[in-house]
């Protein structure tokens, strides 16, 4: 494991967390592709996802790809399904349970390997939401207090006050990243400030309690992908809790809906310009996207005919690119009992690495008696 320390980077090491470059953590996942391809073996991957919805294509492309190309490529993999995190911006998690399956349909579908990669729950790993309490004394209230991610989240939050685990879910979100020594997180861009922080917290915790040995914590990396930030049918971020997205398990016809109900603009004639053109470059990006092709090639086809041509063409390349996963997805459906078995079989495993990173942690912290 104490090959996973090296890892450390001057990218972003001494950046603040609300000014985070996306160009920077793009350079530096190139460079991480490179030692990725070369040595799968020193990394381990985290990542998750709240179960406020289904998946859908901005998670695909900003993430879920790259989560399943790690795996692919032999790289170890921890999978969480945030359920503690659903009640960072609302006061209740409604329909847990079927969102929490949802998801590892959608998992399953999209070919991740519970073998190969570890899924699990949150709620159901106590020892890693300890790490929290050492976690928090590490950060400071203005730390927190600047986080861009959070800032966005509170102004889209469905509640009138901001509670402290939305305060607080960053350092939630290290203890998620560290528990099983993650050390590459491929995320979108609204991650990158949690990273720099989880980045930070194990840095401090290295420092203020060092070991004999080799230090408890790697020191983790973003993995950017292609796609960081997939607009919804509105023009803003696609999230599953905004109503804007198109999501994996949708039916052809829902999704033609939803596209048809997407926001363009004036200008008939449509190009590839996500500064000016958000919601038409948002279009554009998903039709190349599904296509493998480039977005401004997109555009030039259809130009002058406009958002309605635009519209089938984007309709046409979804529809086609998730017709296989939204098959898969319907087979493992129907069979319920073995999408319980990979979460008790997940969570098994992540306690068991849990518990022993606690061992380590209370061990540097000289709390075990
Ligand atoms: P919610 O609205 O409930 O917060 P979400 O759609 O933002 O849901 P999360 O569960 O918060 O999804 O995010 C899971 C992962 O997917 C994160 O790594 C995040 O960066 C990535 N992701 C989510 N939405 C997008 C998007 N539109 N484009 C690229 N990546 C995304
Ligand atoms: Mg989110």
């Amino acid at each position: 494991m104490n090959d996973l320390l090296d890892t450390t980077t001057t990218a972003g090491t001494s950046t603040p967390t609300d000014a985070i470059g996306t160009s920077a953590a793009q350079l530096r996942s190139a460079e991480l592709e490179k030692r990725i391809r070369h040595e799968p073996g020193r990394f381990r991957v985290l990542t998750g996802d709240r179960p406020t919805g289904p998946l859908h294509l901005g998670h695909y492309f900003g993430t879920l790809h790259n989560r399943v190309r790690l795996q692919d490529l032999g790289v170890e993999g921890f999978l969480i399904i945030a359920d503690y995190q659903v009640l960072t911006d609302r006061d209740v998690a409604e329909r847990l349970v079927e969102y929490v399956e949802g998801l590892v349909l959608d998992y399953l579908a999209i070919g991740i390997d519970p073998d190969r990669t570890t899924i699990f729950t949150h709620s159901a790993i106590p020892a890693l939401n300890q790490l929290l309490l050492p976690f928090l004394s590490l950060v400071s209230v203005a730390e927190l207090n600047r986080n861009p991610t959070v800032k966005d989240e509170i102004a889209h939050s469905r509640q009138a006050a901001v509670s402290g685990l939305m305060f607080t879910y960053p350092a939630h979100q290290a203890a998620d990243i560290l528990f099983c020594k993650g050390n590459l997180v491929p995320v979108g861009q609204d991650q990158l400030p949690h990273v720099e922080l989880t980045r930070s917290i194990a840095r401090r915790f290295n420092d203020r309690y060092p070991t004999d040995g080799r230090p408890v914590f790697p020191v983790p990396d973003a993995l950017l992908s292609a796609a960081p930030l997939l607009l919804g049918t509105d023009g803003t971020k696609m999230s599953k809790s905004r109503g804007n997205a198109i999501p994996l398990g949708a039916s052809a016809d829902e999704t033609a809906r939803l596209i048809r109900a997407a926001r363009t603009d004036a200008d008939r004639h449509i190009t590839y310009d996500p500064v000016a053109r958000p919601g038409v470059a948002g279009l554009v990006l998903l039709a190349a996207l599904c296509q493998g092709r480039d977005p401004h090639e997109v555009a030039e086809e259809i130009g002058a005919a406009g958002a309605a041509a635009l519209k089938r063409t984007v309709t046409e390349a979804v529809n086609e690119f998730l017709a296989p996963i939204r098959a898969r997805r319907a087979e493992f459906a129907r069979d319920p009992e073995q999408v319980r078995r990979v979460l008790r079989a997940g969570n098994e495993r992540a306690n068991a690495v849990a518990d022993e990173t606690l061992r380590e942690v209370r061990t540097a912290m000289r709390s075990m008696y």
